[in-house]
């Protein structure tokens, strides 16, 4: 250095003490979630009504989704600024053909220390009977599988195409056959409908050796007609599991863990409940989405994303994405959740089944 010329800025580090990219709030880009596609087998009751989403729904054409191809060289350029975790959703992503392919493609990833990525993967699990051995060969590393009740009757309902429980059952077998573990089970619990289940749905979870996570029903999306009023809290849940079997909760186990955990106090294990709506974790928010057609979301209650599907495909090279991408979330500010009323519910976002949650 010259004398009397200024140090070089240091290099930014976040809340985890790593270098990366950091937005105004100071959180870092640690997390991607790829939606591979737009369509779904299901039609979750607070994701994909049936009545809005019929057969005449216009998904994506084929066209407009990103290729395998695309979506390696944008996950390659965030790993390359941060990004240690990619989650693959959808829609629901095993109705994507050769999904393996793409599975296969992610894990020869490297972050710039030479680390592996954790690879995961998110699914209703219809399909997992036959395709969590392939996935688990190209290299997945973990999955989560929704599951809503173990009520045949309530599930079928639910996913509003009566689908029957034991295949998830059985896919969620397939799945632990195949070694992909832990598996997480995600259950959204909406009052009036499912939360009845909750009590069966622990135990079951905590014979099995599942790690089980509730969800607070959210306002995503613009289809679902959500109203606070059909929210049953995460502090709701925890009494109802502890009235039955005694909690206490856990430490977290890293920053920005999104589920709070609970401990059976008789050491059998724990359960995690993820309070969106009733205790907000903006703070700690290190996660963008790329939508199936490659728009890049800061928040999934975002009401756009930056396409970046035109300038890979027109020819950008990766310095101009990566410049695009370090534009995007060094300006990002979203914290949608601690603001969340009855009317910002009903301001315009993107739809959950296009960013994968
Ligand atoms: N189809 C896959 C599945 O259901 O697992 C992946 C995509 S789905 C949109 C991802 C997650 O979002 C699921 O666990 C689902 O239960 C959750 N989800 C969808 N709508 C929701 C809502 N309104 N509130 C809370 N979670 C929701
Ligand atoms: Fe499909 Fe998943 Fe949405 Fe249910 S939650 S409709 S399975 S995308
Ligand atoms: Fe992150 Fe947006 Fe959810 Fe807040 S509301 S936790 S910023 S995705």
């Amino acid at each position: 250095m010259h004398p009397g010329a200024s140090p070089p800025p240091p290099e930014p580090t976040a809340f985890d003490g790593r270098p990366g990219l950091i937005d105004t709030r100071g959180r870092a880009l640690r997390d991607l979630r790829i939606s591979v596609t737009d369509r779904c087998n299901f039609r979750c009751t607070y994701c994909m009504p049936a009545e809005v989403f019929g057969r005449d729904y216009a998904f994506l054409p084929h066209s407009e989704v990103l290729t395998y191809e695309e979506i390696h060289r944008l996950a390659g350029l965030a790993v390359g600024l941060g990004v240690q975790k990619l989650r693959i959703t959808g829609g629901e992503p095993l109705i994507r053909k050769a999904l393996p392919d793409l599975i296969a493609m992610l894990a020869g990833l490297r972050t710039p220390e030479g680390d592996r990525v954790d690879l995961t993967l998110t699914t209703n699990g219809s399909a997992l009977r036959a395709l969590a051995r392939p996935l688990a060969e190209a290299g997945l590393n973990r999955i989560t599988v929704s599951l809503d009740s173990l009520d045949d009757e309530i599930f079928r309902r639910m996913n509003g195409v009566d689908f029957p429980v034991a295949r998830v059952l059985d896919g969620i077998a397939a799945a632990r056959d195949a070694g992909l573990a832990p598996i997480k089970v995600n259950m959204v619990v909406k009052k009036g409908e499912n939360e009845v289940s909750i009590v069966p749905m622990a135990r079951w979870a905590r014979d099995e050796g599942l790690i089980l996570r509730f969800i607070e029903y959210m306002d995503v999306g613009t289809t679902n007609g959500w109203r606070l009023d059909d929210v049953l809290s995460a502090a709701q849940v925890v009494s109802a599991i502890d009235a039955e079997m005694p909690l206490e909760a856990a430490e977290s186990s890293y920053r920005g863990e999104v589920a709070s955990r609970w401990r059976y106090r008789d050491g059998s294990g724990e359960v995690g409940v993820i309070a969106s709506v009733t205790q907000p974790f903006c703070g700690d928010c290190t996660r963008a989405r790329l939508s199936a057609e490659g728009k890049l979301y800061t928040c999934l209650f975002s009401a756009q994303g930056t396409d970046l599907r035109a300038p890979l495909r027109g020819g950008a090279s990766d310095a101009d994405l990566r410049d695009l991408l370090e534009s995007i979330w060094s300006a990002r500010t979203d914290r949608y959740s601690e603001l969340r009323t009855d009317a910002t519910s009903r301001l315009p976002r993107v739809e959950m089944f296009a960013v994968g949650g």
